[in-house]
């Protein structure tokens, strides 16, 4: 028997006045693709599929399987940090990255590796009983299973459980001002400036994830960070990286935490060194060059490189070693007041982000969970 699963939002039924008949086609609005979607095939993504004329997100309440990761592991750095939070991801994607980490589930041909089911409420249950303060939609690209998202993230408001996504901001400007709503922070993969990248390792295109990012800061309360992974050869020009931080600064403001990730050989780029140290160094300090104050770099040891330090007076506020934090010269909110922000016990600087009264201690574990 066919499983159940409830209407997809954001589509609309194609005209098939050609063949004029009783099943249509489908066409999604939910990312710039806008694929048209014939009866019982799937759209680029994989998981949003026409049955009978309908569109259903066949990924919704599955799952790859669930983990609790630190939350510096999506990255984010100034949420929570300290902390775990219950990870999962489906299959697909609407992006096709070259370079993709993931490219196992990302890439799925099938729906098998979605072995775990679990309702919204269920999740929502189980990362409150584990002492869990957000749940992660992660791994693979939420905003193709935005339905299951969106009602996991509902039943967490409900219990005073965060929410966060880790996405690559592809999708349609009306979905996006539904689905970002519902969530308290994002990680945004910025993965290159240049449309030529996005087209030839991603099979996407810049604006529409640029759109999303202004989109983010200026008209929701989400805290939002980006990751960009710097690829040999392929984004790393310093005048792209200039470009880039420019834009951030200017447009999204200073304060954005920036992560640049180290690449490693992968899927379709086995063939591309890994990212050298000193180019991640160098986009570090162009970013700094710009005014942004919070650059991090991730994938590479060295002193510094996952420091937190006040913008003001140069104190180190928080260090993170494997994921572990350890506070130093930070005042954390006051418990039982509405601040979430920290200060500098130096200079009173506040530190933008959202930090919980008392530092987590959760360090570098990953633990599978079963639901
Ligand atoms: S979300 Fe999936 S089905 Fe919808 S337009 Fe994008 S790739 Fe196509």
């Amino acid at each position: 028997m066919e499983p159940v699963f409830p209407p997809a939002r954001w589509w609309h039924r194609a005209d098939n006045s050609d063949n004029g008949d009783v099943v249509h086609d489908v066409i999604c609005e939910l990312c710039p693709r806008r694929c048209r979607i014939a009866h019982q095939k799937s759209g680029f993504c994989r998981v949003r599929q026409n049955h009978h004329g309908q569109l259903i997100n066949a990924a919704y309440g599955r799952s790859t399987g669930f983990c609790l990761d630190p939350v510096e592991k999506k990255p984010l750095y100034h949420f929570l940090p300290g902390t775990p939070t219950l990870s999962f991801g489906t299959v697909g994607c609407n992006l096709e990255c070259r370079f993709c980490q993931n490219y196992q589930t990302s890439c799925s041909h099938t729906l098998a590796p979605l072995r775990e089911t679990a309702s919204p409420a269920v999740i929502a249950e189980t990362a409150l009983s584990l002492g869990c303060p957000s749940v992660s939609f992660t791994y693979n690209e939420p905003v193709i299973w935005s339905e299951f998202v969106v009602d996991t993230a509902l039943e967490c408001r409900k219990r005073g459980i965060k929410t966060i996504a880790v996405t690559n901001g592809f999708i349609s400007q009306e979905p996006a001002a539904w689905f970002f709503p519902h969530l308290d922070a994002v990680n945004v993969d910025l993965k290159g400036f240049t449309d030529d990248f996005y087209k030839r390792l991603t099979g996407g295109s810049l604006a529409p994830v640029l759109e999303t990012l202004r989109y983010i800061v200026h008209e929701t309360a989400l805290w939002l960070e980006i990751t960009n992974l710097l690829i040999p050869g392929e984004n790393d020009r310093s005048e792209e990286i200039h470009a880039m931080c420019e834009w951030i600064a200017r447009e999204l403001g200073v304060d954005i935490p920036l992560h640049f990730s180290s690449f490693h050989p992968m899927f379709r780029l086995m063939r591309h060194p890994p990212t050298p140290p000193e180019t991640l160094i160098k986009a570090r300090q162009i970013a700094r060059e710009h005014g942004l104050r919070y650059v991090y770099l991730g994938n590479i040891r060295g002193s510094q490189t996952h420091t937190t330090v006040c913008p003001s007076c140069g104190s180190t506020l928080l260090e993170r070693t494997d994921y572990g934090v350890v506070p130093i010269n930070i005042d954390l909110p006051v418990p039982d007041t509405n601040t979430v922000t920290a200060q500098c016990r130096q200079c009173r600087q506040v530190l933008p982000g959202v930090y919980p009264p008392r530092m987590g201690i959760w360090g570098n574990k990953r633990q599978p969970v079963s639901l």
